[in-house]
């Protein structure tokens, strides 16, 4: 039984996933037919292989029927398990050709086996290298003869990659390794170096092996590095220390090897027991970078040598080879570099042309064995290097026993500066001689040791002597002044005392010797003092300076009485001022006087007239109105002479207030476009910054228009006005207070004006034109009109090219009023927009009157001669004004109105009618009619036309 039960499950007791598969599978399937019927060499061999714990596949059977073990369902991947039981070939049929050859080998009894072998397989869904060890042996059936193939199958694929990374890694590594010259060295625990990583680039490169011994490396280099390599490897080795080495070695030169030097750097491999197994690390061969170090410091240190101040150099001609040596310093001085090959010839062809023949022939005389002559020359040298230099060589030949030169040996010093001190020396010296000698410097000199007095000829001229015979310290005192003598002789006493050194500086007087004349002289000088501090000579110079005593006496003279001078003229000058004043008055004056006499006369004969015309024809009431009419002009001229004349002698009080100075001016245009004609271009150019002012409307725009009337009547035909604004801070004025203004200048393009008038534009009744034309009190009036108002009006102006008039203004904080001002005042009435005025009236001279009035104002008229046709002209079109006369033939006024209120009721309408007609007119009248009562004057008039458009306008 319990054999029958094995018999039906031979692989029951052995453990695994392949174990039970292989159990329960369905072998009737396959060829192999059910377990129970397996041969007993199939059974052991499976068991033998679903035992094994390496990866093992049986292929029984001539179809290679697969049965295998765990480790073998771990290598076949995704395969398994379908691989259980199939037939090999299918069941990898990407390697079917190479399993039908183990096949074929396994069933004739032969083995097979392979070692980092690659199949391509596709595991895991897609296709990959695989390595594998295999081995292939033959599984013998019941008969003994081969019934199945048996493989091991042991992957390495994991291993392959990891030897293939270090590999590639070890190849970068020595790559870069070797790109940077470094090479890389390893020393064993038995002190045996292995360059084996970087043999090529190695510094160790000089020994053929791989690996030598620690004393080898020691014994090549220099011994001081050997030591200091041997005790820094101790260092590293010593696990107490693990000193990180780092040194610079020489390995000495061998066979045509350079010298070289090595930089090595490395570090101890210790065990867990502090063993050390290894000393590894890198190397560089540094010798280029050492080599060029060295020689930049040796260029350096040759250079600092060579160009040491007055330093001596050494040079050596060798006669006999022809060859010279010079320190660098001799080059130096020839403007050599240290290294510069430099020929004997070189250094002759440098040497100044002036100086070359002293030179050659004293190199000659210390060349010739019959004269030996020591060589000691100073010359110049014109440097390599662009330089002139001093050199003073001395120098010897050195003969043979022949009495042959083989060379000259010597030495060379550069004493440029010593030449230029000299130089200078020389130079001062023969300046002091040139001054001593040509001018009135003199020079003395008191030997105390000697106790003698050395004058030059100066000094005795300062005395009053003529001779050049001895002197002593007698005649100078004698010669001095005696209100001289105390001070001079202090400051001598000064000069000789060695604690004080003074210097001696004074000035006194002489009484010449021989002619009695009195001299001043500055003397000056010092003490010269021995070891012992004793002063054994004072020496110094003498001036005269008697002319120049003298005129700084006549200054001090004339500071003395220029006070009283400048007093003196100053009243001079007071009195023709006020003359001068005077005159300018009486002359104003005059101007005012006639140019009043002018205009009244002129006012009185149109008043005279139309008195005589009324008196003549008093009974003509038309005509009389008329003349009555021109008479009261000729009064109202008066009347505007006289304000004008108040205005002037500023009775007039100014109404400040504050203004929107660009705002006025915008406002004006029109009017100055009207002004001007249409010939005269008006630029205006207002600042934004100009802001308000203070300053009084109407004559403010009086100023603008005087300034245009005088820009016109200057520019003729054509020309342009520029008005500008533009505000600016006063600090320092002659006439404005510091503070802030607008300047507002009015400027033209017109014949500008002569120095003499541009002197007096601003003078009241000053004027140019001719009589009536000009009154000579515009200027004035902006004059007057910007002093009131806290600034100031200037002229500048240019002949030909044209005038500038600006008035600065003060500017206010202070908010601007707009003041709505009554239709009869300032001039800026004139500026009303052209409203069309329809005037009916009867009578053709009041209608011509009233029609050039208005149209003087600046309306648009249009007139009927009765009401009937003015009624007419309104229903074609409607007029802003009608202006009817009461008493007409056919329709009145009142009529005329009655009519037009059906049509336009608001049209505004003026009555002119006498008292008479009052109440006649009550009917017609509402808020937009008004009486303008006869006879009214101009004033009236515009007054009535303004206010009525004033009220149409707030109305609307
Ligand atoms: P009026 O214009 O009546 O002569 P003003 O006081 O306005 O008086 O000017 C005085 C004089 O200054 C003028 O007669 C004229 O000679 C000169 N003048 C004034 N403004 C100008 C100007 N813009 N260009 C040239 N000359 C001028
Ligand atoms: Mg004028």
């Amino acid at each position: 039984m319990s054999a029958g039960r094995r018999t039906a499950d031979p692989f029951r007791v052995i453990p695994g996933e392949m174990a039970e598969r292989v159990r329960s599978f369905d072998w009737t399937k396959t060829p192999l037919g059910p377990i129970a019927q397996w041969p007993q060499s199939l059974k052991s061999a499976v068991s033998t292989v679903l035992l094994s714990p390496v990866p093992i596949v049986m292929l029984w059977g001539e179809d290679g029927i697969m049965i295998y073990n765990d480790g073998y369902s771990v290598f076949a991947g995704q395969r398994h398990p379908s691989l259980l039981g199939s037939k090999v070939r299918e069941g990898w049929p990407e390697v079917a050709d190479f399993n039908d050859n183990i096949m074929k080998v396994g069933l004739a009894g032969g083995t097979l086996a392979y070692r980092d072998f690659v199949l391509h397989l596709n595991r895991t869904g897609t296709f990959e290298p695989v390595w594998l060890d295999l081995d292939y042996s033959p599984l013998l059936g019941d008969d003994g003869r081969p019934a199945g193939v048996m493989a091991i199958v042991v992957e390495i694929t994991e291993r392959k990659r990891a030897d293939e990374a270090l590999r590639r890694s070890e190849e970068k590594l020595r790559l870069a390794t070797e790109n940077a010259g470094v090479g890389l060295w390893d020393i064993d625990a038995e002190g045996g170096i292995d360059f084996s990583y970087s043999r090529r680039s190695s510094p160790f490169v000089m020994d053929r092996e791989n690996r030598v011994p620690m004393e080898h490396l020691l014994s090549r280099l220099h011994p001081e590095d050997a030591q200091k390599l041997a005790a820094a490897y101790a260092v590293a080795r010593d696990p107490t220390q693990r000193a990180m080495m780092d040194m610079e070695y020489r390995v000495l030169p061998e066979d045509d090897q350079p010298l070289r030097w090595v930089k090595i750097r490395g570090r101890g491999v210790f065990d867990a027991d502090g063993n050390c197994l290894r000393v590894s690390g890198t190397a560089l061969d540094i010798t280029r970078e050492r080599e060029t170090q060295e020689a930049l410091a040796r260029s350096e240190e040759q250079l600092r040598l060579a160009t040491e101040n007055a330093e001596i150099g050494m040079w050596d001609m060798d006669v006999v080879n022809g060859v010279n040596y010079s320190t660098p310093r001799v080059k130096a001085m020839f403007g050599f570099a240290p290294d510069d090959d430099a020929p004997s010839e070189a250094f002759f062809d440098l040497v100044h042309k002036d100086d070359i023949a002293r030179v050659q022939a004293a190199y000659a005389d210390a060349f010739d064995p019959q004269k030996r002559t020591a060589y000691d020359v100073e010359y110049r040298v014109t440097g390599r290097d662009g330089i002139e230099r001093w050199v003073q060589a001395k120098g010897r030949g050195v003969f043979d026993a022949n009495g042959r030169c083989v060379r000259v040996t010597g030495t060379a010093a550069d004493i440029t500066a010593e030449r230029q001190t000299r130089e200078a020396l020389r130079r001062s010296e023969e300046q002091l001689r040139l001054a001593t000698g040509h001018a009135e410097i003199g020079l003395w000199d008191v030997d105390n040791v000697a106790n003698t007095l050395t004058w030059t000829k100066p000094v005795r001229e300062a005395f009053g002597i003529t001779h050049n015979g001895v002197v002593t310290l007698d005649d100078f005192y004698a010669g001095l002044h005696p209100d001289d003598l105390e001070t001079t002789s202090e400051a001598f006493s000064s000069a000789m005392d060695p604690k004080k050194r003074a210097l001696y500086d004074v000035e006194y007087r002489t009484i010449g010797q021989e002619d009695g004349v009195e001299r001043w002289v500055h003397a000056k000088g010092r003490g010269l003092f021995d070891d012992a501090g004793r002063c054994v000579r004072v020496v110094g110079t003498t001036i005269d300076v008697t002319a120049r005593k003298h005129i700084e006496r006549e200054i001090r003279d004339l500071n003395e009485t220029l006070e009283k001078r400048v007093a003196e003229r100053t009243a001079a000058l007071e009195k023709s001022q006020a003359a001068l004043q005077q005159a300018q008055k009486m002359e104003a004056i005059g101007n005012l006087t006639g140019g009043i006499a002018h205009d009244f006369n002129n006012l009185l004969q149109g008043l005279t007239g139309s008195l005589d015309l009324i008196r003549n024809k008093p009974q003509d009431t038309e005509r009389v109105r008329r003349w009555a009419e021109a008479g009261l002009q000729a009064a109202e001229r008066g009347a505007k002479l006289t304000a004008q004349l108040l205005a002037f002698s500023r009775a007039q009080k100014l109404e400040l207030k504050p203004l929107v100075l660009n705002t006025l001016l915008e406002e004006m245009r029109d009017l100055l476009g009207r002004t001007l004609g249409p010939s005269v271009h008006v630029r205006m150019d207002l600042s934004p910054e100009a802001s308000t002012v203070l300053g009084d409307q109407t004559q403010l725009e009086m100023s603008v228009l005087n300034l245009a009337i005088n820009a016109r009547d200057a520019m003729g035909e054509s020309g342009t006005l520029t008005i500008v604004t533009r505000p600016l801070t006063i600090v320092s004025d002659p006439e404005l207070q510091p503070g802030d203004y607008v300047e507002l200048r009015v400027s033209d393009t017109g014949t500008g004006m002569p120095a003499d008038v541009l002197a007096r534009a601003f003078d009241p009744f000053f004027t140019t034109k001719g009589v009536g034309k000009g009154t000579g009190l515009g200027l004035s009036q902006v004059y007057g009109m910007a002093q009131q108002a806290g600034g100031t009006a200037r002229i500048g102006s240019e002949i030909d090219k044209g005038t500038a008039v600006s008035i600065f203004l003060r500017i206010t904080s202070a908010e601007a009023v707009r003041e709505a001002r009554a239709g009869g005042e300032g001039v800026m009435k004139h500026a009303r927009h052209a409203a069309t005025v329809l005037v009916i009236d009867d009578d053709p001279d009041v209608r011509a009157f009233l029609t050039e009035s208005l149209d003087a104002f600046g309306y648009a008229v249009s007139e009927a001669a009765d009401g009937a046709r003015g009624l007419e002209m309104i229903a074609r079109q409607k007029p802003d004004i009608l202006l009817v006369d009461y008493a007409m033939p056919g329709m009145t006024g009142a009529e005329v109105a009655a009519r037009v209120r059906k049509i336009h009721a608001d049209l505004p309408i003026i009555f002119a009618s006498g008292y008479a007609e009052t109440a006649a007119l009550e009917n017609v009248q509402d808020a937009n009619t008004a009486i303008l009562r006869k006879p009214f004057r101009l004033g009236e008039l515009q007054e009535a036309v303004a206010n009525a458009l004033q009220r149409q306008s707030s109305v609307q």
